[in-house]
């Protein structure tokens, strides 16, 4: 092998190229899927423990391949925040988001918040307040029905900027959660520090709740910290009869999770919200 020159030569570069053309590839596709249209938003509800009834969505970014059919965004979201897509991206889910708002509202439908997800990459925009706040105006809708959720990823990697931006969104009146809570870093300080109204706690801690005495007192504690500070408090993951009446038990306010439904596509979520679902 040595003959054939320095090892990082046949070794190191070829694998490095690979890689990044292996990248290119799926970045060129991605670039082309906003282009032709290929993403579509799922929605999950949400249900109320304490009388059933929903209490709103969260949109969920699919991408409809012409090939490989539904692309779950485990596969690419990290690609579209790499390259920075997501900023375009997500540009476009808040746009969709507020023209269904609207859409749904022209057809008498009662309406309840839509939640839209927001990556770190997103809050380096200067504008991304703005942004957000001329698709407000131009959709016309009730910034009440708009919720952002952030993980404390977001907050630890861009403090400064979300501060500022989250300051700003809500102003304009949306409601802000904090998404995936008790799996970052800092948690309570962030609590402390930024405008929230809802806290999410993730599924890694629903899972095993009926089972685990460590996830039901950790569980637990986050419901009360959540209400003693005001907030919301929303259980991820939920699939069992059994969690459900955990969560009952302890006073936390929504559920989300297959035990309700799967996310929906448009025509499904239509469906619930023109009425009778409920848990
Ligand atoms: P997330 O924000 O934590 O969203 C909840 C995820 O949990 C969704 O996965 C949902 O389908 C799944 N889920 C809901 N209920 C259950 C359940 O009972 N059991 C289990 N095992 N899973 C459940 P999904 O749709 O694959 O999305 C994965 C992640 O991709 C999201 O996690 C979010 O971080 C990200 N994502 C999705 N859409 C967007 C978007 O528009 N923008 C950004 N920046 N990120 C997004
Ligand atoms: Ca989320
Ligand atoms: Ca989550
Ligand atoms: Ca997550």
């Amino acid at each position: 092998a040595k003959e054939q020159g320095p090892a990082i030569y046949q070794f190191y570069l070829p694998q490095m190229n690979e890689r990044a053309v292996a990248r290119l590839k799926i970045e060129t596709q991605l670039r082309g899927a906003l282009a032709r249209r290929e993403f579509v938003l799922h929605y999950q509800p949400k249900a109320s423990l304490i009388n059933g009834e929903i209490t709103g969505f969260e949109a969920l970014l699919r991408w409809q391949h012409p090939a490989h059919g539904l692309v779950p965004p485990l596969q690419f979201i990290s690609v579209l925040e790499d390259t920075g897509l997501i900023v375009a991206v997500g540009e476009w889910v808040v746009k969709t988001v507020c023209e269904q708002i609207r859409e749904w509202q022209g057809q008498g439908l009662v309406l309840h918040p839509i939640a839209i997800n927001l990556s770190a990459r997103q809050f380096q925009q200067q504008d991304l307040d703005s942004i957000i706040g001329e698709t407000l105006r131009a959709t016309n809708i009730d910034p009440r029905l708009l919720e952002f959720e952030l993980t404390e990823s977001v907050l630890m990697k861009e403090a400064e900027m979300a501060a500022n931006a989250l300051q700003n969104l809500k102003a304009f009146g949306v409601q802000i959660s904090m998404d995936d809570f008790g799996t970052g870093y800092s948690s309570l300080a962030y609590l402390k520090r930024f405008p929230l109204d809802v806290l999410k706690i993730d599924r890694a801690f629903i899972r095993d709740v009926t089972t685990d005495p460590d996830d039901a007192t950790i569980t637990v504690a986050m419901i009360k910290l959540a209400h003693s500070l005001g907030l919301k408090v929303v259980a991820e993951g939920v699939e069992t009869r059994a969690q459900l009446e955990f969560l009952i038990r302890h006073g936390c306010d929504e559920m989300q999770g297959y035990y309700f439904s799967q996310p929906l596509p448009l025509e499904g979520a239509s469906k619930v919200l023109m009425g009778g679902y409920r848990l």
